[in-house]
């Protein structure tokens, strides 16, 4: 593949996450480039929306000063949480890593740390940095997460021609895991009719079980009007063009979200429930990955939000869980606004007001929901841990 690298310096290199927002929970994030070889044929980060220049696939920005910016960065950090590293619109470990190094040297840099680092990636490049992420795992908490949907290695030579093949991206989790990392999939996006079959979801599912990943997240293909939607059909086209016109009814409504039928939507959400649940995996990254590495505050916040999609998904209602979240939210966002403002206040002192809250009563007060308040004392006082498959609390993690 001929890249064409544009090299390019930043200012800044940690962005906020948004923990409301990620599928990783990520408090911060970064990305050595910008626009990504891997060329997936679906990729979300081609559309307009995101401004990316250039033809996605071989315009590649490489911020080759991000270690320079990043050192002072990351010791000025006040609330600690996980830096994820890639995303929708790139690979830290695309092709042009294997030149340009930037991800080697963040990782090394990062290394030298204790904040906890999540990956997202779909290239077994990562592993040449195993001992750096090993290092991060020792200090704080590493976390990889790689993108599959299938285990067919010839549909990757189709979808996502620039990437590891699905046997290679497989070792690289078992690998990590035998590091004592924990693993997780991105097993996103599901393609209709190619791999969204019972069949496939339960070999995959299947396989992940074997190897012990963490958790799996699945998710459906949603396809932006305009070039993101454009690039795929032109793929789907040329190998699966039995498929078109099904492709074509899905997405007939042109969603600016590129959702496609709100009932195969709804269909395959059941899938994915009925598949994951075989295999007893966790379809959202477990409390006992992220509860010691956000403070208390922001680890409550990440559960009740967790306990609201896990409740849902088995039909439970949840309107009593919501209406304690928003006011413990209100509440949350008002105390941090003064530890923003005053960077003498330490957000450790909002962590034990919380741990007395919660002795003193004041919390349940706030929480307006008897048996949330006790489960709440026993996550923060008796620090249990939150189980997402039995959703029973135990006393330690795994
Ligand atoms: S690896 Fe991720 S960022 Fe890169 S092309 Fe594929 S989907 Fe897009």
């Amino acid at each position: 593949m001929n890249l064409r690298l544009h090299y390019k310096n930043v200012k800044t290199g940690l962005r906020k996450g948004n923990l409301s927002d990620t599928f990783v929970v990520a408090k911060y994030k970064l990305s050595p480039y910008r626009a990504c070889g891997h060329g997936c044929a679906y990729c979300d980060g081609r559309a307009e929306k995101y401004y990316v220049e250039g033809d996605f696939d071989k315009d590649i920005v490489v911020r080759k000063n991000l270690p320079e910016v990043l050192k002072p960065e990351l010791q000025k950090i006040r609330e600690k949480g996980f830096i994820s590293i890639g995303s929708g619109v790139s690979d830290g470990y695309q092709p042009a890593e294997k030149t340009e190094g930037v991800m080697g040297q963040v990782a090394r840099l990062l290394s030298h740390h204790s904040h906890p680092v999540v990956l997202l990636t779909k290239s077994a490049l990562a592993a040449r940095d195993r001992e750096y992420w090993q290092k991060v795992n020792r200090n704080s908490r590493f976390v990889l997460f790689v993108s599959l949907t299938f285990l067919d290695d010839g549909l990757g030579d189709i979808f996502e021609p620039g990437a590891s093949t699905a046997t290679e991206r497989l070792e690289v989790l078992q690998s990590f895991k035998e590091m004592g990392c924990a693993v997780g999939v991105l097993a996103m996006p599901v393609l209709p009719f190619i791999t969204d079959t019972d069949k496939n979801l339960s070999d995959l599912f299947g396989k992940l079980k074997e190897i012990g990943v963490d958790c799996v997240i699945p998710g459906g293909l949603t396809l932006r009007p305009g070039i993101q939607k454009e690039t795929f059909f032109r793929v789907l086209n040329k190998k699966f063009g039995n498929l078109t016109a099904d492709y074509a009814e899905l997405y007939k409504e042109n969603r600016l979200s590129g959702s496609p039928l709100s009932a195969y939507r709804k269909e395959l959400e059941q899938r994915f429930f009925r598949s994951i649940t075989k295999y007893k995996l966790n379809s959202l990254v477990p409390h006992y990955v992220y509860k010691d590495h956000l403070h208390t505050y922001d680890a409550l916040h990440v559960l009740m939000q967790h306990m609201r999609i896990l409740y849902e998904q088995r039909g439970i209602n949840t309107t009593p869980l919501k209406v304690s979240y928003t006011r413990y939210m209100e509440w949350l966002q008002r105390e941090k606004q003064k530890y923003n403002r005053r960077r003498s206040l330490h957000y450790a002192e909002l962590e034990m007001l919380l741990e007395e809250m919660a002795r003193n009563g004041e919390l349940a007060r706030i929480l307006d929901n008897k048996k949330l308040s006790a489960f709440v004392y026993n996550v923060i006082v008796e620090k249990q841990y939150f189980d997402y498959i039995s959703l029973q609390l135990y006393d330690s993690g795994y």
